[in-house]
């Protein structure tokens, strides 16, 4: 078969792929390339989620990309706002032209002495082929498949609707119905005060409560600025004070975590009053960015308890029932609409399985250098984002290093890249430290960081600043070769 071959491909079109495209076509305008696209849209996470209320749960001025301003009004914005950011990115770039939409890639095999991959991708029930020198994945962190549901005992002889939000349809009806929505995640604390909007009643049925943090929906500083001065500069001095409060309340929490437990559980205390039960209903066992933190926009979540029109119950389920769940403690909950807001199932590279000189990748014995590429495996690079920060953040740098890095290879007229560990004294860590069920559930098939820079994952942006805008492509780790 021919093959199309092409100096990048980057794979996925969510908001990574096209920020990679944008970022190609601005620093490496002579590299070709084009975008392989499993669905049949642009926007990935953004165009899938469709469940009622989905926003962003970090602020778009550190989701946007560092090159476009958000000029929305809303720092926490809703799920089709920001499908339309992306959308929009894409055109004014002209990636529109440069995405093969229904493009899932399958497999990928480097070879060296040709110092290039062959990506095979399905298309319409066939295999196609095509070639490139250095592959990027921009293809999320979660399976498109199916998100995760616990195997619940009983579901089957349940009367009403069960839904997961990943497959959220319009015939999902719930106005004036009992809703019960599982889960003390991000989506569990978005539905919850959208769907009382309509619902008789809803239930936020947890095992076990989250950090759940109130803040403004809107930057008020930035909505004023921007009267009297430009866009770009609102944008860029708002993203930098965004980053900086993250960055010290992160630092906060590992540094001090009972005085941020105390700052998160005294502002939910100031909504919900000195009555309610907040020690069983929203103080985790966990110090603060343990897991991941929830931000509910104006409090939202914690307004619609005060109203009454939606309630919290810790417990566990022992089974489903005709009417609803019986729980562990023997509590009944009767619902007509049960939302299972139970998480994803992550997933390492889209599920490509990548090859190097015939050789299979196993990506849990290989280590992540820079937060991108994985040691042994050439000329690919992956997009992802920070687990205590906006993805974009992250995923930013990591699209100019990987221009610089194109550069740099394409000025000394190198073709292979490859980051090997040859210091026996780094160890092997978990890549990411949460103990969230989601991410102990699959972090040993994701790859490993090491003890010590460059394997290692600071999560932090000024130090990624540092070493991914500035720091040295050629850094002794970081081999080059030109095969053949
Ligand atoms: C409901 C929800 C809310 C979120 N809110 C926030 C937030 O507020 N802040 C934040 O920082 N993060 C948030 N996230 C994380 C979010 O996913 C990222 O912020 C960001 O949207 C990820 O963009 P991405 O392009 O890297 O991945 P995705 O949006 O997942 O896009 C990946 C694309 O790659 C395609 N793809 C995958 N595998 C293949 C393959 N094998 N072949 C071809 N195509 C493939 C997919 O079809 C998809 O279009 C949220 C996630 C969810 C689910």
């Amino acid at each position: 078969m021919a093959t199309e071959h092409f100096d990048v491909l980057i794979v996925g079109a969510g908001l990574s792929g096209i920020g990679g495209g944008a970022h190609l076509q601005e620093r490496c305008p002579d590299h070709s390339f084009a975008i392989l696209e499993g669905r049949d849209r642009i926007g990935g996470t953004w165009d899938l989620f469709r469940y009622p209320g989905v926003r962003s749960d970090s602020d778009m001025y550190t989701l946007g990309y560092a090159f476009r301003p958000w000029e929305g009004a809303k720092a926490i914005a809703d799920g089709p706002s920001i499908l339309q950011y992306v959308r929009d990115t894409a055109t004014e770039h002209g990636l529109d032209a440069k995405i093969r939409f229904g493009h899932r890639v399958k497999r990928a095999c480097w070879s060296t002495p040709d110092a290039r991959w062959t990506v095979e991708a399905e298309h319409g029930g066939l295999t196609v082929l095509l070639s490139c020198n250095f592959l990027f994945m921009c293809s999320g962190y979660y399976d498109y498949a199916a998100g995760y549901t616990p195997a619940f005992p009983g579901v089957a002889r349940f009367g009403g609707r069960v839904a997961h939000p990943q497959d959220w349809t319009d015939d999902i009806a719930y106005e004036g119905k009992r809703v019960v929505v599982i889960g003390s995640g991000a989506t569990a604390v978005t539905l919850v005060p959208e769907m009382a909007k309509k619902a008789a009643h809803v239930t936020m049925l947890q095992r076990s409560p989250t950090y759940v943090v109130a803040r403004p929906s809107e930057d008020a500083m930035a909505n004023r600025m921007r009267r009297f001065l430009p866009q770009r500069l609102v944008y860029a001095v708002t993203r930098w004070k965004r980053v900086l409060l993250g960055m010290y309340f992160f630092n906060l929490c590992r540094r001090d975590p009972a005085r941020a437990k105390a700052m998160i559980l005294g502002g939910v205390r100031a909504y919900l009053g000195p009555d309610y039960d907040i020690d069983r209903h929203f103080t985790p066992r966990y110090n603060p960015w343990e897991q991941r933190l929830c931000l509910v926009p104006d409090g939202d979540l914690f307004r619609v308890i005060k109203s009454g029109r939606a309630s919290v119950v810790t417990d566990r389920i022992k089974s489903f029932t005709e009417k609803g769940l019986s729980l562990e403690s023997g509590e009944e909950l009767e619902a007509d609409v049960v939302v299972t807001a139970t998480g994803l199932n992550l997933q390492v590279l889209g599920g490509v399985e990548l090859s190097v000189d015939g050789v299979a990748v196993d990506l849990a014995r290989t280590l992540n250098y820079k937060g991108m590429m994985f040691s042994g495996v050439p000329n690919l690079a992956s997009a992802f984002g920070y687990t205590n920060a906006s993805w974009t953040l992250k995923c930013d740098l990591t699209c100019e290093y990987v221009c610089r890095l194109l550069n740099h290879m394409q000025r000394r007229g190198l073709r292979q890249c490859v980051a090997r560990n040859t210091d026996p004294t780094i160890a092997e860590e978990p890549w990411i430290d949460f103990s969230s069920g989601y991410v102990q559930r699959t972090v040993d098939k994701f790859p490993k960081q090491g003890s010590r820079p460059p394997w290692k994952l600071h999560q932090n942006y000024a130090r990624d600043l540092l070493l991914l805008r500035f720091g040295k492509v050629d850094d002794g780790v970081m081999t080059f070769s030109s095969p053949g």
